[in-house]
This record gives C-alpha cells, structure tokens and sequence, in this order.
C-alpha cells in the first residue's frame, strides 16, 4: 500500500488512542522516537513534585509517612505497575534501580539453584543482552562459583539441552528489537530445570506481558523508559507467589534491610522478612522520584478504558508497520537494512537499522546519520557496534515507538527527514561526526 501524508494524518484522525498523546508536555519541532530509553514528561508530573516537595515534605515534614501514605508508596506504585504486566496485587514493588533489583532476584535466583549439580551450575542468557545484565550475572557467578554461557537468540534451545540452573532473558532486546515468546521461553527453561528471570526493561507499558500465566520465576523492569518516570526513576521487581509460598520465612534476598521486614517499627535486631514481594525492599524509598514515577505510570493507565496494553499494542505494531513500509518505499536504495524481525510476534516496540555492507561507509557513518536527524528535530538514538568473541555486532540506528503519544503523521515526517539525511548526504557534515560522552 502507497502511504501520503494525508493517508498518514487519516490514521491519525481515526486513532482512538489519539487524546492519549494530550497527557504530555511535548517539545515544539521535535519528533521523538526515544520513549524506549527515556520517557517523555508526563502534564501532570510537575504539580504532583511540586506538591510533594512544598506541602507533604515542606508542611507535613514527617508526618507524610502516614499521612501521605509515603510509606506504602513502593507497593501502591508495583500494583499498578503489576497491572501491566500481567501480575496480582501485592506481587510487584517500585524500587531501586533495574540493575540492583536484578541483582537481588538473581542471587535469590542461584540462592533456589543452590543443590544444583557442579556441571548445571550455569547462569544461561543472550551475549546481547544490555551489559548491566550481563555485568551483573558474571559478577554473581564468580562469587558463587557458577558459570555465565552467553549465547544468541537462535542457540538457546540447544543451549537448554545440558540443563543451565538459571536462565536470565531480556524480554526485547535492547539493540535488535527482536523479542522472545515468554510463555514458551519459560516453559521451555522449566522443562530444562531452570529458574526463570526476565528483563522487562524495553517492554513494560510497551507490550502485553502475563508473567502469571507464563508462570515466570523472577521479573524486573525500568521505571523510566516506557513508563515515563523520568531519568533514573525507580525500577520494579517481581516475584512469582509460589516461591514466597512454599519458602515462607526462609526466603532471603540479599539486600535484606529494614524496610523489607516484617514489622520494621519493632526495630528488631533479628530479620525477619515480610510476606511476599515486600521483603525485596532493601531501605528508605526515594518519595520524590516515586511520586514522578506514579504520574508516568498513570499516563499508561489512562489506557485502560480504551483497551489498555491490547490497545497499546495494536497501535505500536500499525506505527511500526508503517515505518517500516515508508522505510522501503522512500530509503530503498540508500544503504540501510532492517535488523529487527518484521514479524509481529518477534519484535517489541522498537524498530532498528544498520548499515549494508555492501556499501563503503565511513566507520562513524551510523552516529552522524543518528546526529543529523537529532538536529532536525528528529530524536532516535545510536548503538555502537562491537566484535565479539562468536563475531560481530553492527552499529545500530534505534527508533523506538511509544503508541501513548506517537502519531502516524510523525511516522511519515521522521522517515521523510531520514530520505533527505541520506540522499541530501546531510550526516556526512564534519558537526555530525563529533562523539558526544552519551549516545
Ligand atoms: C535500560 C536497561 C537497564 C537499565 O538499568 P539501570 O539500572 O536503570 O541503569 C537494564 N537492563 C536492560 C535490559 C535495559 O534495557
């Protein structure tokens, strides 16, 4: 199909999802497809800080706590959150960082692996999962005396055969889009011996997840990419009820602190840990950022009515669908390639390029192609390459797609500035090949 701007601002006018998008305060002449590593600012985060700051902390001072319901806020926030993802009330809470969180479920992880046999004493995940994951994972093996296997995508069902302890996936991954079936991944895991932990950075509030029904062991996800919490907002944690039901008391994450026990105002000099996923708060929350990380997860609620995540999705994979059409009708030819699979089932909300080789590119060729869009108002993000021991990895051209506030309209210019970068040879201006310390 042969798509114009104005079959493109049709889409638009018969988006039911369109109002979604009046919820944030988006910059004039910007084009952002960025939402899968930061956010955009919700209308109605400021106010809340500002009450948070000038009257509960400012006026109320300690009484907040109770009276603010500062104290419960980690688990208000993961129950919400929790709706998105498939899990039960009380399952989920909002705190620490994605790579902290990680952390904990993954030693807890070993911790439940821990009669494993030497030879299964193996930690199974992607070699392109995000490096903080992998960081994290090699770091707990060599404390423990397990080994990190990292493998690509295509190679885990083979992988699964010699029985790894742990298997820790990225749901989508963070440089090819591509994304996993998480039932069968899990499944699959289980009927392996495995422990099953899932990374759900790059899919909360972007696709429809049921950690439940996929029945996973361990889940954590990132506050402020597709749930607009803003930079460095709160992380999330999950944990399957089962583990906490037959483990009870004895089941310790690391990070046991004060605010995960039982009866923290006891002050108890003896842990005991609180029922369910509560014991995975290690100490004092920060307020402010939880509460610009309610706002942004409200913003994905206010879904809900409208279809919620189903919704979302639909409208995700029509964007994606379109940007991937309008790629191959108007770029054909001037040397880029799809790297995310283009099935629909294989790919989350993200849609990302690399460079044909069959082309004699510059090696900064990808940044400046990245930089020169930014500076026309059109925010995508680059990925740089590497080699790696099984080979090499591309430079990558990200373009994420949040359906909450992206139109089709936007979809058909960002792809038009694209056309005129690479055949106007815009990204070949000595400005653009500048590294700057953050791509
Ligand atoms: C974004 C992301 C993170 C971020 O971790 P931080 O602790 O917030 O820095 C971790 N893992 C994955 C897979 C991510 O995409």
């Amino acid at each position: 199909m042969t798509h114009t701007l104005s079959s493109c601002q049709a889409l638009d006018w018969h988006d039911p999802l369109r109002h979604l998008r009046d919820q944030f305060d988006l910059p004039a002449g910007v084009i952002y497809l960025d939402g899968n590593s930061l956010g955009v600012l919700p209308k109605t985060t400021p106010a809340r800080i500002a009450q948070v700051v000038q009257q509960e902390w400012g006026q109320d001072l300690i009484r907040s706590w109770n009276s603010a319901d500062w104290f419960r806020m980690p688990q208000r926030i993961g129950d919400k959150i929790g709706q998105l993802v498939g899990a039960g009330p009380g399952e989920t809470v909002a705190t620490d960082s994605t790579s902290i969180n990680l952390f904990k479920v993954m030693s807890l992880a070993l911790t439940l692996q821990a009669q494993v046999p030497l030879e299964r004493r193996v930690v199974l995940s992607e070699r392109s999962n995000f490096p903080t994951d992998l960081y994290t994972a090699e770091a707990l093996c060599r404390e423990r005396g397990w080994t990190l296997q990292l493998v690509e995508a295509e190679n885990l069902p083979s992988a699964l055969k010699t029985q790894p302890g742990v298997v820790m996936l990225t749901h989508v991954n963070y440089r090819t889009g591509a994304m996993h079936d998480m039932a069968t991944m899990t499944t699959a895991a289980h009927e392996a011996g495995a422990v099953m932990v899932w990374d759900l950075a790059h899919s909360a509030g972007a696709v429809p997840l049921n950690l439940n029904q996929a029945n996973a062991d361990f889940a954590v996800g990132c506050g402020y990419k597709y749930l607009n919490g803003g930079p460095g907002a709160p992380a999330f944690v999950w944990m399957n009820p089962r583990h906490a039901a037959s483990l009870g008391p004895n089941l310790w994450q690391p990070l046991a602190g004060w605010w995960g026990h039982q009866a923290p105002f006891q002050f108890t000099p003896d842990y005991r840990p609180a029922p369910g996923i509560q014991r995975f708060l290690c100490g004092t929350q920060p307020i402010v950022s939880l509460a610009a990380l309610e706002c942004g997860v409200d913003s994905v609620l206010a879904a809900q009515p409208l279809g919620g995540m189903a919704a979302l999705r639909a409208k995700s994979l029509a964007l994606t669908d379109l940007f991937m059409d309008l790629v191959e009708q108007r770029c054909r030819g001037l040397g880029l390639k799809w790297v995310t699979p283009s099935t629909h089932a294989q790919r989350g909300s993200q849609l990302c390029l690399t460079l044909a080789a069959d082309m004699p590119w510059p090696p900064h060729a990808a940044y400046a192609m990245v930089q020169a869009l930014i500076a026309r108002g059109v925010i995508g993000d680059f990925r740089a390459g590497n080699q790696h021991s099984g080979g090499l990895y591309p430079d990558i051209l990200r373009f994420g797609f949040t359906p909450l506030y992206l139109r089709f309209e936007d979809v058909w210019n960002a792809v038009e500035h694209l056309r005129v970068v690479l055949t106007d040879r815009e990204w070949e201006r000595p400005e653009f090949a500048q590294q700057l310390a953050v791509t």
